[in-house]
């Protein structure tokens, strides 16, 4: 219903399902102590994915200070985007940085899937 979400959220949330991911593999691990080769190769897939997040983690931290800071003007939030067209991490306003984008890119499906949020104007 809603395919387009603010790209740092949706890379943080990508990186937490890594380190749950990676838990729930250790976990998973335990129930094979009697096997060490199968436990140890589960601790590893785990490690493995705790260590990816980190790496996710330190990414998103580089993008961070690339992505520009901007005031919602749909929600009146700060959010931060990334590349020329992102989400608003809040209420998922399209937002461009490019004025020829203006009106493209998203308008298509948000035209139609905006309106029940009309409910936000004061
Ligand atoms: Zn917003």
């Amino acid at each position: 219903m809603k395919p387009y979400k603010n790209k740092i959220n949706r890379i943080r949330s990508f990186a937490l399902a890594l380190i749950f991911i990676g838990v729930v593999i250790m976990y998973i691990g335990i129930f094979f102590r009697s096997n060490e080769i199968v436990m140890l190769i589960f601790m590893f897939l785990g490690m493995l994915s705790i260590i990816a997040s980190t790496v996710v983690y330190a990414w998103i931290g580089t993008l961070s200070t690339r992505a520009v800071k901007i005031q919602c003007p749909n929600c009146g939030k700060h959010t931060k985007m990334l590349g020329r067209v992102d989400m608003c991490g809040h209420c998922r306003e399209p937002l461009t940085l490019d004025p020829d984008l203006e009106g493209k890119e998203f308008d298509v499906s948000y035209n139609k899937s905006k309106m029940p949020h009309e409910k936000s104007s004061k």
